[in-house]
This record gives C-alpha cells, structure tokens and sequence, in this order.
C-alpha cells in the first residue's frame, strides 16, 4: 500500500485565474506560504506517525503549479525532501502543474530532484472548453507536455474536471477519448463546483452557468470511469476531497463527501442490472459481490435497491458477499 504526504502551495506560482477556481478556499489554507522548514516537519510527523509499513512513501506539493514557482522557490521545496529520500524514507515527489509550465528543461530539473510523478490540470481536451473557462492553456500544449513526460519515463497523472463552461457530451467522450490515447498512468476527475469569489460565482448569479445535478455528474463521471476501466487507466479519485472551508464557500453544483462512492454505486447498480438483463428469468440467479462493498451495492440510503425495486428485478436475484472478491465487481455464480 502506498503513502502519500500532501503538501498544499496554494495558488502559489499561478498568474492565472480559471473561472472555477479560488485555490485558497478549496485547499483550506489561508496562511503563510510553506517554507522549506514546514516541509521537513510535515514528512517528518507523517512518517512518525505511520505505524503500518508501505510500499512506496511519495511526497505530493498539490494546490499550485508547482513548475510555475521562481525556481529558487522550487528548489527550497524539493531540497526539503532530498535527506528523506536519501535516507530512503521517501521514494519520490509528486506534484501537480499546468501543461504549459512542462518543458525538457524543467523535467530534467524534476528529475534531478528526485521527482517521480507530475500530475497535469487538463480538465478537457477542447480548446473552447479551455478557453470559456479561463485557462490560459491550450489541447496543443497538453500534447506536447505528456509526448514530452513520456519520453522522460516519469509518471504522469491527468486531472480532468465535469461539467465546465461550453462542456457538452460529445466534447467530454472526445475528451476521454483523447487522453486515453495519451496514455497517462492515471486519472482524477473532479466535477465543477461554484465556489465564492471564483469567476464562476459571478457568472452562476448572473444565470450564465448553470453546474450539474448531482445525479447528472455522477452518471457521467461513471460513464468516464467505465471508459477508463475499459483502457487498464486508473482513475484514483472522483471528487474532491471534503473540508470545512469547501463546504463554506460552496455556491452551487454536485458536491456530495463521498462523490467516488457514488459512482461505484452507480456502476454496481449498472453491472447487476446488465446481468439480471442477461439472465434466464425463469431460473433466478446468484449474484456475488465484495464482502466489502455491501452498502456500496445497496447504494446511498439504498438506491440502488429502490432502484432494482422499480425495475421488479428486486426478487430476481439471491445476493451473496465474498470477501475475497475484486472490490466493485458483480459476478453472477449461477
Ligand atoms: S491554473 Fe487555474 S486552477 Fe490552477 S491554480 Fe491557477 S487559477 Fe487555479
């Protein structure tokens, strides 16, 4: 099991301002910027306070565009880590920057820094999508920096977000079309929310953006989700993740805690519904699922029950729990 020690520089090294952002709010920290000395402490309690023993111990500088800092800003944070990893505490950092912050120079410098991972802020593979949200960036420079990270042979990890500006059903298939031929070793997807003093906030109270339902961004986020799956392309997270200030500042939009659980559901209830289709109605049939995931497969405040309920497919199936089952898998045993 892997460990890894986040390290928050919010809205550090971006002149930019994407019109769903206020980085201070969603990140939590009001304060003064993380010093070199922060950083050696806040590894330090980390790895104290571990008391399991994990395969690979990573160093994360999320909340900024890490590669968008002065470089002596740059190197203050990343020479904090060094003694960690050549003690061999720590395996490698990661962090998060724009695609237009990634160039030959700057990955050799990563790499002389014993950096392992660099996660890029795609959020959609459509240039108006990127343009009607602020972003300052472009598809062609996407391209150009993961062909680039590619070559270099470090890890890369793509941040896409659900529900922007100009963002219909046919630009997000094309854009996870796109970035799985791009190849990244994982995903996250995060679906907009409207959060105070952000570009979007403005826009929202003026009716100019309207944010998903809930119920929308967690069918298409699924969607995503299957699609990735079906690409062997890891989505390790959905949602961003809860804290108070988020919650505080929150306007509008598809916030729910437990968003990544949602979509599991959902895509549980999708498999079970596929197999109940499949299955001889006459016999009835078992249905296996993780010891695990039994309130995922019910669903939040059974859902997915109800929903199977309506569909009269309730009494269709006996269900059994196997704990050493996949977790997220239905399988029919009869
Ligand atoms: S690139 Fe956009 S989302 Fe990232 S920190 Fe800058 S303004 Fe915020």
């Amino acid at each position: 099991m892997p460990l890894v020690i986040p390290i928050f520089i919010p809205h550090e090294g971006c002149p930019h301002c994407c019109v769903f952002c206020n980085q201070q709010k969603i990140s939590g920290f009001t304060v003064e910027p993380v010093t070199g000395e922060d950083v050696t402490r806040i590894v330090t309690t980390w790895l104290e306070r571990s008391e399991k023993e994990y395969d690979r111990v990573q160093v994360a500088f999320y909340g900024g565009s890490f590669t968008g800092l002065a470089r002596a800003r740059q190197d203050e944070l990343l020479a904090a880590v060094v003694p960690f990893v050549a003690q061999g505490r720590v395996a490698s950092i990661r962090l998060s920057t724009r695609p237009d912050y990634i160039d030959r120079d700057i990955i050799e410098f990563l790499q002389r820094h014993h950096v392992g991972t660099v996660e890029l802020g795609v959020q959609s593979m459509s240039d108006t999508v990127l343009t009607l949200s602020g972003r300052g960036h472009n598809v062609a420079d996407v391209v150009r920096a993961m062909g680039m990270l590619a070559q270099s042979g470090l890890e890369t990890g793509i941040q896409l977000m659900l529900g922007l500006p100009g963002e219909s059903r046919r630009i997000l298939r094309k854009t996870v079309e796109q970035v799985i031929g791009l190849g990244p070793d994982f995903v996250r997807i995060y679906p907009v929310l409207v959060v105070q003093n952000s570009m979007l906030a403005t826009l929202y109270a003026q009716g100019q953006y309207q944010p998903l339902s809930l119920n929308k961004a967690v069918l298409m986020a699924a969607w995503m989700k299957k699609r990735f799956d079906q690409a062997g392309i890891p989505v390790v997270r959905m949602g961003l993740q809860a804290g108070k200030q988020l919650e505080k500042s929150l306007i509008a939009g598809p916030w729910h805690p437990a968003f990544g659980e949602l979509v599991q559901s959902r895509l549980m209830f999708n498999q079970t519904r596929r197999l109940l289709g499949q299955a001889d109605s006459d016999s009835g049939i078992t249905v296996s699922v993780s010891a695990r995931d039994e309130s995922v497969f019910r669903g939040m405040k059974s859902q997915n029950i109800k929903r199977l309920r309506q569909l009269h497919l309730v009494d269709s199936f006996k269900l059994v729990f196997d704990p050493d089952q996949p977790r997220h898998t239905v399988v029919q045993m009869s």
